[in-house]
């Protein structure tokens, strides 16, 4: 079952928002999840999993959740995951190896972790957390620092290179955003999680030539391949909305040995869906557990919700509509 976020969705959000909690709090407790869920594959994404306040503050809190949330989520994924939820980050943080990977282990769980290869060891910044860094010397507000994140992101590669050049950050500045060390993908690789393919350079992918995104695919192969020495299958787009990948990109995945291809649209996978655009419910700082607990049986209450969708979908399941 599949909420949309379609009425109303800016005006009075935070009552909507409000609304959402409560329900998808009374559909928990009152222990509808199984009953309402769906029977579809469940990928939720992480990107950061961490307990500095900072990071939580400037990272955004769609993109973060706590040690201790994950802690809750976790434990409580251990006791009602029955194979149809995997776990996914993306983009290789330092902070998914000290913080998720020790919780994970505690509570029998397995993820996928999507890689930028040039990131790894901390060769290379992506482009928001440079953008991220600004804000925290207070150097940009925020509406600024969402223009220029925005603008970064639409570049070609090429020029946001120059772009990040002429900013003239220095490394010791990014020290709280290192990247993991392929030592510690290594370990990750040896504890039964998966290790995939998120590009090189984390680029638009829309926005780089099929020789440059060629280069993107098979490098990250390579690096993962020389490393790690694994052949990779998983693949997750960068930015991951449908606009952000390129048409008829599963050919040349296919090619470079890619079986399951990962986007940031929200929703949940069957079988007869193409494994090249397999949808995720993003998890973040604003969730509670009961609105977490609900995604995992495949119910999205989310913001704008339809209550008389909700209910409609509650008649029929227990046959009093059809
Ligand atoms: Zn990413």
């Amino acid at each position: 079952m599949y909420f949309h976020a379609t009425r109303n969705y800016e005006k009075g959000h935070k009552k909507t928002d409000r609304m959402a909690n409560l329900l998808n709090w009374l559909v928990y407790y009152a222990g509808l999840s199984r009953l309402l869920g769906t029977h579809h594959q469940v990928y939720l994404l992480y990107h950061r999993v961490n307990n500095c306040e900072v990071v939580a503050r400037h990272y955004g809190k769609r993109r973060f959740v706590t040690d201790q949330q994950f802690e809750k989520q976790m434990r409580l994924l251990s006791k009602i995951n029955d194979g149809r939820v995997s776990i996914t980050f993306d983009d290789g943080y330092k902070d998914n190896f000290l913080y998720a990977y020790p919780i994970l282990k505690k509570y029998g769980q397995r993820a996928i972790f999507f890689i930028s290869s040039g990131f790894i060891d901390g060769n290379y910044f992506h482009a928001g957390d440079i953008v991220d860094c600004y804000i925290r010397k207070g150097a940009l507000t925020k509406k600024e620092a969402k223009k220029l994140r925005m603008t970064m992101r639409e570049l070609p590669l090429s020029q946001r290179n120059e772009l990040i050049g002429r900013l003239e950050i220095e490394a010791a500045e990014l020290s709280d955003d290192h990247a993991m060390t392929w030592a510690d993908l290594k370990r990750l690789l040896v504890e039964g999680h998966i290790i995939g393919n998120h590009t090189v350079n984390h680029p638009v992918l829309t926005r780089e030539s099929q020789q440059h995104l060629v280069y993107e695919i098979a490098k990250c192969n390579q690096d993962i391949r020389d490393h790690l020495g694994i052949e990779c299958r998983h693949f997750a787009y960068p930015y991951g909305r449908m606009k952000d990948i390129p048409p008829r990109i599963e050919t040349l995945l296919a090619d470079h040995g890619i079986e399951y291809a990962f986007t940031t649209v929200r929703g949940y996978y069957s079988d007869d869906e193409s494994p090249f655009f397999i949808r995720r419910m993003p998890i973040s700082y604003g969730d509670d557990l009961a609105a977490f607990a609900n995604r995992c049986y495949g119910v999205s209450i989310e913001r704008g919700v339809e209550r008389r969708t909700l209910v409609d979908t509650l008649l029929r399941r227990i046959g009093v509509r059809r």
